[in-house]
């Protein structure tokens, strides 16, 4: 095969990993169909319009779309026709108990199969367990005896590792392409697939199915590893006089450990952490090991995401009653409308409870909170206006705008000059000085 070709590829799920996968793919040159089931996003997809909000993805999919490399369909079967390789992207959401529910990918799969018309290799993008492929291939043997019909075919794994808010650049300029795939033809059509994305230089790492599969649980459980290593060090800082910004440092700069990911803050939330994080301890459940770091991770966690709250009440002598409360950043993180776990969702409700009135501001994910909690909280799009009058202000996503507010204006607005930095963006010593009183995650009196 010609790793210049363009490829005909077939997306099953259009949300945000096969919408940017989407548009990566046909921006390279190949022909994309991407195929969800829901007829409002294909529509608004046709029309330009992005069903999640993700910087430089609307001008990537609306030029792709523009050249007629890139279309949007509800059917999968013509998708499907002729694509030698077919993404399963689909959602992967927890189950009652902590495991990945995989109806979606297992329906995908059988769809996948009845519409396949030569060899293609299914690649699972999806975050899945490990033997999940496995469960696939019996799946699309199954189907194509039922229809009597003999195509070869691979199956393989290509866990996606995008951050929402810089998913295009992950995707593009990827770390590493992770492939999983037990036979020679997958292999060599997924490497010239994603050669054009590796150019500088061999990013690929070819493996076995079930390690590619595990490889995804792993990097998310030891990103979650030490967010919330640094929230229980924050806690024991506040408890011992030190500061979690100085102790950050000291311990980044060792290149064994690095800088990265060592972030005091209010837990973690997303669609991918917490689920995946569960459905990890799942898996070892299932064959019997207990993944006892994990446990505590998620342990961790769950008591950190009260924390902001806590200190909250703790101010304010645990009555919120006639309190108003600004709450700076919505969105799990900055760059994103994805409020799925996010740590502003649990201060709000703390806050509610307590008798509190909540006005909440985000770039852009008020919709989506309004949409989940409706008149719950106040909302105001301007930051200012969101702190004018208020008892406190709360700040939980780190978003570029609110990094440098300008403080003596936030005086003037605050009916009182209280700051809770969820996230440790603001110069404590600063903040006093000007009069605030201050409270950080981890920080100490010096700080
Ligand atoms: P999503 O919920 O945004 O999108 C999934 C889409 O699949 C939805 O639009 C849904 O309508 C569609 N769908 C479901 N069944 C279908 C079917 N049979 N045919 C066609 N469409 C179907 O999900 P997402 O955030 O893109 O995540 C997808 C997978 O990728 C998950 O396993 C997730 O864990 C993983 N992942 C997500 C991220 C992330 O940052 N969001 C990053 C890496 C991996």
């Amino acid at each position: 095969m010609l790793a210049s070709l363009a490829m005909k590829i077939c997306v099953i799920g259009t949300g945000y990993v096969g919408l940017v996968a989407g548009a990566g793919f046909s921006d390279m040159g190949n022909d994309v169909t991407c195929c969800d089931l829901d007829q409002a996003k294909i529509d608004g997809l046709k029309r330009g319009e992005m069903p999640i909000y993700e910087p430089g993805l609307d001008k990537l999919v609306v030029t792709n779309a523009a050249e007629g490399r890139l279309v949007f369909t509800t059917d999968v079967t013509a998708g499907v026709a002729g694509a030698e390789v077919i993404l399963l992207a689909v959602g992967t959401p927890p189950g009652p108990d902590g495991s990945a529910d995989l109806q979606y990918i297992f329906k995908a799969a059988e769809q996948v199969a009845n519409a396949l018309t030569g060899w293609a290799v299914i690649v699972t993008k999806s975050t899945v367990p490990v033997g999940t492929g496995d469960k696939i291939e019996a799946i699309v043997k199954k189907a194509l005896a039922t229809r009597d019909t003999k195509h070869e075919f691979g199956v393989a794994s290509n866990p996606e590792f995008l951050k929402e808010g810089d998913a295009l650049n992950d995707f593009m300029k990827p770390d590493r392409v992770v492939i999983g795939a037990d036979d020679k033809r997958s292999i060599e059509t997924l490497r010239a697939l994603y050669a054009p994305f590796t150019r500088t230089s061999d990013r690929m790492l070819v493996m076995d199915r079930r390690s590619a599969e595990l490889t995804k649980y792993a990097a998310n459980s030891m990103l979650a590893t030490r967010i919330s290593f640094m929230n229980d060090l924050s806690n024991l800082c506040e408890l011992l006089g030190a500061d979690i910004e100085q102790v950050r440092k000291g311990m980044g700069s060792d290149a064994r450990i690095g800088n990265k990911f060592l972030y005091a803050g209010p837990g973690f939330g997303g669609s991918c952490f917490p689920k995946d994080l569960r459905a990890a301890i799942s898996t070892g459940r299932d064959v019997g090991y207990k993944l006892e770091i994990l446990d505590a991770v998620v342990a961790v966690n769950e008591r950190q995401k009260k924390k902001v709250g806590e200190k909250v009440l703790a101010h304010f002598k645990g009555d919120l009653k006639g309190k108003r409360i600004a709450v700076w950043g919505l969105a799990f993180k900055p760059g994103t409308d994805d409020i799925r776990e996010s740590p502003a969702l649990v201060l709000i409700d703390q806050l509610v409870a307590a008798g509190a009135t909540v006005v909440g501001t985000d770039p852009v994910a008020m919709d989506a909170v309004r949409k989940q909690i409706g008149d719950r909280i106040q909302y105001e799009p301007n930051n200012y206006e969101c702190a004018k009058g208020a008892d406190a202000l709360a700040l939980v996503t780190e978003w570029h705008e609110f990094r440098r507010p300008a403080f003596d204006r936030l005086k003037t607005l605050l009916k009182q000059p209280v700051i809770f930095d969820g996230r440790n963006i603001w110069s404590p010593s600063e903040l006093r000085a000007a009069g605030f009183t201050y409270y950080g995650m981890g920080r100490n009196k010096n700080a």
